[in-house]
């Protein structure tokens, strides 16, 4: 399918004057076509749009919307290679990871589906009139969900797929029954065409209103904080820096009517290397540790950025390990020149400063936007006077922590940021230490892993891909997994409407396939109210 660089708004293509191009970061040409930049107009129509389309997409029954988040992943599919070449060509990403990435955008769009299915997630609740109860009678109450309203997705850079156009964000917001304009990220704006096609292509085919859908790329920052400012816009969803999302919280905060932003900004992703764990597999802990750093270039949000562990001669195994598998390691290209940029400038900033130690640097470089990895080390009681060692470095970075006790691991710990992830590697004999700890980083982060490593995030209904500010602007939700979709609802209490009125899962005496709480108590599916 030829690329047009054309927007989408509705089941309108649309060229405007102003284009722009992206850039190939391995060959760091730009490439064609050239991709039209959305301004005031077309932000005011595609807003317009999904607030028309609201209603009627929320209305839905649930079979309906399952139906078209599957139809979605089966015209992903249909794109075949073309799909993945683009996407190679616009982010450096290898075919192999983007195919794998692939399947994970249609598994979390057919999950979605079973989640609608199941529906669960409309939350009803349902706590009858009391007429004869004293001092007071208990009016009839009936509870459930509904969608936030049209929803404003930016597309990540580091997944082009999964958290881009047709990503986690846009999954669960269309779930939750809310049209959704994404916000097309500059770098792929070919790889958003293809997939936006698709989307638009299901809207179709499934019969729903037209602005269900649109996609909007451009280079200027004015087109994503428009669309944040307007007021059909109710709930938006970001992945990226902490400048770009904390900006955009700036605004929706401001806003007549503020509105959530769930940002996804900045996490180091501590890793937690106990005394037995260390005695017992030092080396391969090094080597697995590299390749978790190294993988896809250290350009994930769960990449481990910091590791703690106890000074002594297991630690020095362990360096010795991972320095000589990051030697072995051949830098890979980044995403974008201004990402490889920003990297480069992070692991010189660490380099300089005169408390942190080198401790190995990748192979040099053979190409254009390699980011070489980095490892330094720390001694702990530096860390606190130091913010810039525990700020993202986006890519294959990482310090190790030299810690003399458990006093000063925990000042550190104590000490960090929010994040989305911590991981502690452990034998039976440091159970007592790891439970001392697990408080800390209960607080700090939103996933904690035993003897794994964060990169690699598993698209389940138990996931969180959350944490505590600045790993995500709200620590309350996940925007990994079925959780997702409650970012994008809230409840709606119904107070003693006549049948005629309520929505139909609510009705008095309605047989549900629904799960519900009937005076506070789960039902199973299919139980009377
Ligand atoms: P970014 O610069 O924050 O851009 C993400 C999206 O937000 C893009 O669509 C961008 O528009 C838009 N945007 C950024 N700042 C904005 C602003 N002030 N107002 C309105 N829109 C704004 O992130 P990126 O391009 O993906 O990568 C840059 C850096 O982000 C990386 O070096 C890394 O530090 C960080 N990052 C973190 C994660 C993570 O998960 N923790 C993931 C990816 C990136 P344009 O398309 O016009 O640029």
């Amino acid at each position: 399918m030829p690329l047009t660089g054309q927007l989408f708004i509705g089941r309108e293509r649309v060229a405007t004057g102003k284009t722009f191009r992206a850039a190939n970061p391995t060959t760091a040409s730009y490439i064609e076509p050239p991709f039209s930049s959305a301004g005031p107009a077309e932000v005011e129509r595609a807003c317009a749009l999904a607030w028309a389309a609201f209603d009627s997409y929320r209305a839905l029954d649930n079979e309906t919307r399952a139906k078209f988040m599957e139809t979605v992943a089966d015209k992903i599919m249909a794109l075949g290679d073309e799909l993945l070449e683009r996407g190679n060509a616009e982010s450096g990403l290898p075919i192999a990871r983007l195919t794998g990435e692939r399947g994970r955008t249609v598994n979390q769009l057919r999950l979605f589906a079973t989640e609608l299915r199941l529906g669960g997630w409309l939350g009803v609740r349902i706590d009858p009139a009391l007429p004869e109860r004293k001092p007071l009678p208990r009016a009839d109450l009936r509870q459930r969900k509904i969608p936030l309203g049209p929803v404003v997705v930016f597309g990540a850079s580091n997944f082009p797929l999964a958290f881009s156009v047709a990503g986690g964000d846009t999954a669960a917001a269309l779930a939750a029954g809310c049209p959704v304009i994404v916000k097309g990220h500059s770098a792929h704006p070919g790889t958003s065409e293809l997939v936006a096609s698709a989307i638009q292509a299901a809207v179709t085919e499934c019969g729903l209103h037209e602005g269900v859908f649109s996609m909007l790329v451009g280079d200027s920052r004015e087109l994503g904080q428009s669309l944040v400012a307007d007021a059909r816009i109710k709930a938006v969803g970001f992945t990226g820096s902490r400048g770009g999302g904390t900006a955009l919280m700036k605004i929706a905060a401001a806003r007549p009517e503020p509105i959530p932003v769930y940002a996804e900004m900045s996490s180091i992703n501590p890793v937690l290397l106990l005394p037995g764990a260390l005695a017992a597999r030092a080396e391969a802990l090094g080597k697995e540790f590299v390749a978790s750093l190294t993988l896809g270039s250290g350009q994930f949000c769960t990449n481990p950025g910091l590791v703690f562990a106890f000074e002594g001669p297991h630690l020095e195994t362990f360096i010795k390990a991972a320095t000589a598998a990051l030697g072995g390691t051949p830098p890979q290209v980044m995403l974008t020149a201004g990402i490889y940029g920003a990297f480069e400038k992070g692991v010189d900033r660490l380099a300089k400063n005169k408390t942190v130690q080198t401790l190995a640097r990748g192979p040099e470089p053979q190409g254009a936007n390699c980011g070489r990895g980095a490892l330094f080390s720390v001694p702990a009681t530096e860390v606190t006077n130091n913010p810039e060692i525990t700020e993202e470095v986006f890519g294959a970075s990482s310090v190790i922590v030299r810690c003399k006790d458990e006093a000063q691991m925990k000042a550190v710990l104590e000490h960090l940021e929010g994040q989305l992830t911590a991981t502690l590697h452990v034998t039976e004999e440091d159970y007592a230490l790891a439970s001392r700890l697990l408080p800390i980083l209960e607080r700090k982060a939103g996933r904690i892993l035993a003897n794994g490593w964060p990169t690699g995030v598993e698209v389940a209904h138990a996931m969180v891909h959350g944490g505590p500010y600045p790993s995500t602007s709200d620590g309350r939700s996940t925007s990994v997994g079925t959780l997702a979709i409650e970012r994008f609802l809230r409840p709606v209490c119904y107070q003693d409407l006549p049948d005629a009125l309520l929505p139909a899962l609510l009705r008095r005496g309605a047989q549900t396939s629904l799960p519900y709480r009937l005076d506070g108590v789960y039902q199973a599916p299919g139980a009377n109210k």
